[in-house]
């Protein structure tokens, strides 16, 4: 389509969302917000064939359900509280294993800040049916705002004198004035947006593993307490892993290059991992599957009329991707609402945001390049591991490798600000003493 000059939402403006996950219902939610701020009335109507209510693949949207404390402290800011009915699990502490040893990392806030969440139930009769999903909470917070939502999958955009027309099996559901493209990378949503010819590719994927763990609650408080456990094992084809304690589940998370379906096992019968969990007292994962992760984003997320967010568009790289999901659903509801919904006004008022999360990513990309060779090199895992014990028993010590590693995991921090923190003088000469202990021992 031909870019058409100063295109506003005027009032009665239909506006469609493809995709009822956390980018589309964060969109929905403020664009509702803000336009009832300046009067203006605007109809929002997301479009999901999934039911959140539901368990197994038709209601859940595979994360690892993990909310940053700068998320949930957003959120509350923003008058949307995660209600208990919502959290899993409070978090203290990550606990970090290695090929040479565990160390746990406190929290810097000594709060239980971040917050576990469930993103689908796997169990057919739930123990916890007074617990509720995240989307789902979510997606009645947009419908409570106004937002309607309809249990369809769009497979095609058409236009009508340059007003998009949406489609679901050959049938026009929708005529819209503006369409949110907040689809997700683990559907064939990006598809749709490709054959418009604007210039929008599919983002680059990794393929991951997700299983769940049915321990009891009495057993995810004893092993895991409020701890999250991440793995950082010279295991073939993983970057890292991590296990979320939820309320009686814990959720396994492998992100790496050469994830299929026995990753899962191998990753569970490692004698590191062994010990975490309660011995021989489960049979396996109760449920598993293999989601793409969003790694790269695409160049061209807008065009008139069209706004791509969320891991269609750009999302932080193996971490807080809910976390993104809000920063570009409230840029492109800000944009829509109080700039125009053009070409133009998305790339003065969208795509700075959008660039600046994947600029972020090359950071983000260069530190798990280090944490690679720490994890590789034995020397340097000792090291990394005799230096994090340290500041965490000396409660004077800056805690700066504890805070590096922290936010890492953690969605807290840019990693332009990591980065920044990494290059410290002191951090590194405890370390390089720490490596030439190492290589004496060694030598000894
Ligand atoms: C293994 C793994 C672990 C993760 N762990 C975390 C974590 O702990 N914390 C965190 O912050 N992030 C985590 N993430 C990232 C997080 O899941 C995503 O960033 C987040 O879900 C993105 O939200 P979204 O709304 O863009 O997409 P999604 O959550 O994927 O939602 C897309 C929605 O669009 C719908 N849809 C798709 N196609 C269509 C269509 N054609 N028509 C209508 N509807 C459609 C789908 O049904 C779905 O509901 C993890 C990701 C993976 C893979």
């Amino acid at each position: 389509m031909k870019h058409t000059g100063r295109l506003v939402l005027s009032d009665g403006a239909e506006i469609s969302v493809i995709g009822g996950g956390p980018s589309g219902t964060f969109f929905s939610i403020f664009a509702l917000k803000m336009a009832k701020m300046i009067d203006k009335k605007i109809k929002v109507t997301i479009f999901d064939p999934k039911d959140f209510t539901k368990s197994g693949p038709a209601g859940c949207n595979r994360c690892g359900g993990v909310i940053s404390e700068l998320l949930v402290q957003t959120l509350a800011v923003e008058g949307i509280n995660l209600p208990d009915t919502v959290i899993q699990r409070g978090i203290s502490s990550y606990m970090l294993h290695t090929a040479k040893g565990s160390v746990k990392i406190a929290s810097p806030s000594f709060e239980k800040s971040i917050a576990t969440v469930k993103r689908g139930e796997f169990r057919k009769n739930a123990e916890e049916p007074h617990k509720e999903s995240f989307d789902h909470f979510l997606l009645r917070e947009a419908v409570k705002l106004g937002a309607c939502h309809e249990p369809v999958r769009i497979d095609r955009i058409g236009y009508d004198n340059g007003r998009p027309l949406l489609y679901s099996k050959d049938k026009i559901v929708h005529k819209s004035d503006l369409v949110v493209g907040s689809f997700g990378v683990n559907s064939t949503g990006a598809g749709m947006f490709e054959a418009l010819g604007f210039g929008y590719k599919k983002p680059g994927t990794i393929i991951t593993a997700i299983a769940e763990l049915d321990l009891g609650e009495d057993r995810v408080s004893e092993f895991f307490g409020n701890s999250i456990h991440i793995f950082l094992l010279p295991l073939k084809g993983v970057k890292f892993a991590a296990m979320v304690p939820k309320g009686g589940h814990v959720t396994v998370c492998i992100l790496g290059k050469k994830t299929d379906s026995d990753t899962v096992d191998a990753f569970l019968n490692h004698e590191i991992v062994r010990k975490v969990l309660p011995e021989g007292s489960f049979s396996g994962p109760a449920c598993r599957c293999l989601p793409r992760m969003s790694v790269s984003a695409p160049k061209a997320p807008f065009t008139d009329r069209v706004v791509i967010c969320g891991d269609a568009g750009s999302t932080r790289l193996f971490k807080d991707g809910i976390g993104a999901a809000y920063v570009m659903g409230k840029a492109a509801a800000k944009t829509a609402v109080f700039e125009g919904i053009g070409r133009d006004d998305f790339k003065a008022g969208y795509e700075p945001v959008y660039n600046e999360i994947k600029t972020d990513n090359y950071f983000g990309r260069y530190l798990f390049g280090i944490t690679d060779l720490y994890k590789k090199y034995g020397i340097m895992t000792s090291g990394m591991v005799a230096v994090v014990e340290d500041e965490q028993n000396d409660s004077r010590s800056p805690k700066i490798l504890s805070s590096i590693l922290w936010n890492m995991f953690t969605g807290n921090e840019r990693y332009k600000d990591i980065f920044k923190t990494a290059v410290s003088l002191p951090m590194h000469l405890d370390l390089w003493k720490e490596f030439a202990r190492g290589i004496f021992r060694r030598g000894v």
